[in-house]
């Protein structure tokens, strides 16, 4: 479909009488207002449907255009559209956002003074809100479900949903509230949006939020334009230096770690390198993380070292990778996380090193954490599949995408489809190292790490060998064909494949299973993965994940759009990509619009952003063609 031409004329004045009056098709809202050509993917079905007043739970990978599914409703149906969001910290940009798209929004949450609560709460009351964001604590107060009550409400979106999830990692109490809306409103459509994806979960969203009759809509979780790469941790600052230079260079990315501690050892490594990092974890004051936040957000090229504790919401489009040093806790957890690279749908990488300390360290962890044995089988569940896709030789965005029940043919676009590991048979090897594991592990009260296990392999006369007369077992030095690198990897492949566990009685000791024994009597084979020789090699696939070149007349307009679109997003205090995406700037530095009317045309470019800036951006690129 072709996008109305948008002109002065024609463009939603910002008085009482403007867009949720206007009662316009969903189509036409989109095209107008958010200056796209056409729905993406479910987003067309889920419109019309909560529009109709139907109850939705939308599953969505991040990036895949969650936000539209009830923005478009909120401003087709009469009345505001309210939006529970967890997400203080982020609904003043979010307000700004679509300030600039000229929705008219506003938010309510323990940030705000006295005055502005009143301001806003009038408003929401005389009809003059689109849609309002409020924390679900705050819904949850008496006050503002009488606010609530009082004036005329188009639909509640309930986003991040998973958050009512007790088994999940962003729990939060405040979302078991949530349920009374059903019962106080129960004409009004509540739409549930989250980017967690199993089963599981959504039954759970499901139920907790009484969304009975709602209809799923469950969204292909692909996003092809994220490259997967998962390396063996080694020299893990210099893997990582390698990542940013060659292939990120002054690039905006996420990197996560695992603890506290890391976090800021690892942003000030790369602040001595001469890379622009900044630390985020919950251990920062309030104000020190606010800050961080929002630089990663305004500036460009920006790469913020975190827990997981930061990112849920983020909606950066032009995130190029996320990394991750340490080895994730689960693959729900990865797969949010990796998600929030490249939302723009351009190119962008998603780079993971780990080690076997990683999957020791983890195990040991849960084993110590508080909790019923249940909790721990399934955090030790969710471990197990992590190291698999890890340790997976074929296609990971398949097996990725396996765990969240859907098929798909091999990528093309992860390290395991443009450079195909090479399987080897490590039956043999696999039974020296279940015999020698076999034979320490009669000696009770002892504790052998994987070191001390590969020492013996390698028969090398260490102290702690002597000292137990390690010596002597018939295993010892049965393992000289294989490097220690090699014998490591042979471990963590036993580990994945089930053939090896971190014993929890024996604190961290490996141990054997009932399936490990097949493999020492000969009654299976096994295939194992064989790590590339070198570092540099196995963390550069063969081609970088980049954008593709502009030609040059267009490279220098984009460049131009840019410097004047920082200058404007400077002086409205918002981010750059609130104005518009890179995206939009690349299309418009290709289009070369001369008239307004041209520019209109493009994707990204709506009705009140050709207002508000289509005059200077044709001034700029005739500036840039007489140059
Ligand atoms: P989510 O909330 O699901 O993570 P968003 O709603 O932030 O994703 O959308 C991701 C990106 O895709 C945003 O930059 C958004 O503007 C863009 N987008 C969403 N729907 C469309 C569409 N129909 N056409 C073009 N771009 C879209
Ligand atoms: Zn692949």
């Amino acid at each position: 479909m072709r996008k109305p031409s948008a002109s002065a004329a024609d463009l939603p004045s910002r008085d009482a009488s403007s867009l949720s009056a206007n009662h316009l098709a969903a189509s036409e809202v989109l095209a107008r207002v958010f200056g796209y050509e056409s729905f993406r993917g479910d987003q067309h079905a889920i419109v019309e449907h909560v529009i109709n007043g139907g109850d939705a739970l939308v599953l969505m990978p991040t990036g895949g255009g969650k936000s539209l599914c009830y923005q478009v409703p909120a401003l087709v149906r009469p009345g505001t559209g309210i939006v529970i969001s967890p997400l203080i910290a982020l609904m003043q940009d979010q307000v700004d956002a679509l300030t600039e798209l000229g929705v008219r929004a506003a938010f309510l949450n323990s940030t705000q003074d006295w005055q502005d609560t009143k301001d806003v709460e009038q408003a929401f009351l005389n009809g003059e809100l689109d849609l309002l964001y409020v924390a679900p604590e705050r819904l949850l107060t008496e006050r503002c479900t009488q606010l609530l009550e009082r004036g005329n409400i188009a639909l509640f979106a309930i986003d991040e949903a998973h958050c009512v999830s007790q088994w999940g990692h962003d729990f939060r109490p405040e979302y078991l509230g949530l349920s009374v809306l059903h019962e106080r409103w129960p004409n009004v459509p509540r739409i549930a949006l989250t980017a967690t994806a199993t089963d599981v979960t959504r039954r759970e969203i499901a139920s907790r939020l009484s969304l009975d009759d709602a209809q799923h809509f469950v969204a292909s979780f692909d996003r092809p334009n994220i490259r997967y790469n998962i390396v063996e941790k080694q020299d893990v600052r210099k893997q990582l230096l390698q990542l940013l230079r060659q292939e990120h260079k002054g690039d905006a990315g996420i990197i996560y770690c695992l603890s506290r501690n890391k976090v800021d050892d690892t942003a000030e490594f790369l602040c001595a390198q001469g890379i622009e990092a900044l630390p985020y974890h919950a251990g920062l004051g309030t104000q020190v993380r606010a800050h961080n936040q929002s630089r990663f957000l305004r500036e460009d090229g920006i790469v913020m070292v975190a827990t997981i504790a930061f990112g849920m919401g983020i909606d950066k489009p032009d995130v190029r990778f996320v990394a991750h040093i340490d080895m994730p806790k689960s693959i729900e957890g990865y797969y949010q996380e990796t998600g929030r690279a490249g939302r723009d749908g351009l190119p962008a990488t998603a780079w993971l090193a780990y080690g076997l300390q990683d999957v020791v360290q983890q195990r040991r962890m849960i084993d110590e954490s508080a909790g019923d044995d249940a909790f721990r089988r399934r955090l030790a569940a969710q471990l197990d599949a992590m190291l698999a896709l890890c340790e997976a030789i074929a296609c990971r965005r398949q097996r990725l995408l396996q765990y969240f029940g859907q098929r798909i043919a091999p990528c093309g676009n992860c390290d395991n489809c443009l450079q195909p590991p090479v399987a080897w048979d490590g039956t043999v090897a696999a039974q020296k190292m279940l015999s020698a594991i076999y034979r320490l592990m009669k000696e009770r009260g002892q504790r052998y790490g994987a070191g001390h296990l590969i020492d013996i392999l390698r028969g090398k006369s260490t102290p702690r060998v002597l000292e137990n007369e390690h010596q002597k077992l018939t295993v010892f030095g049965v393992g000289l064909d294989l490097t220690e690198q090699a014998w490591r990897s042979v471990l963590r492949q036993l580990l994945a494949h089930g053939l090896l566990v971190v014993d929890q009685e024996g604190y961290g000791t490996l141990a054997l299973t009932e399936e490990s024994r097949t493999v020492l009597k000969g009654e299976r084979t096994l295939m194992l993965r064989r790590e590339a020789e070198r570092s540099a090699k196995a963390t550069t696939p063969k081609s970088k994940a980049a954008l593709p070149d502009l030609p040059s007349g267009a490279q220098r307009i984009f460049e131009a759009l840019r410097q004047w679109r920082s200058e404007i997003a400077r002086s409205h205090g918002v981010p750059a990509y609130v104005i518009f995406h890179d995206a939009t700037l690349r299309e418009i530095a290709m289009a070369r619009p001369d008239s307004l009317e041209d520019l209109g045309h493009l994707n990204g470019v709506g009705v009140k952003k050709l207002e508000s800036y289509g005059e200077s951006i044709l001034t700029c690129i005739a500036e840039c063609a007489e140059r």
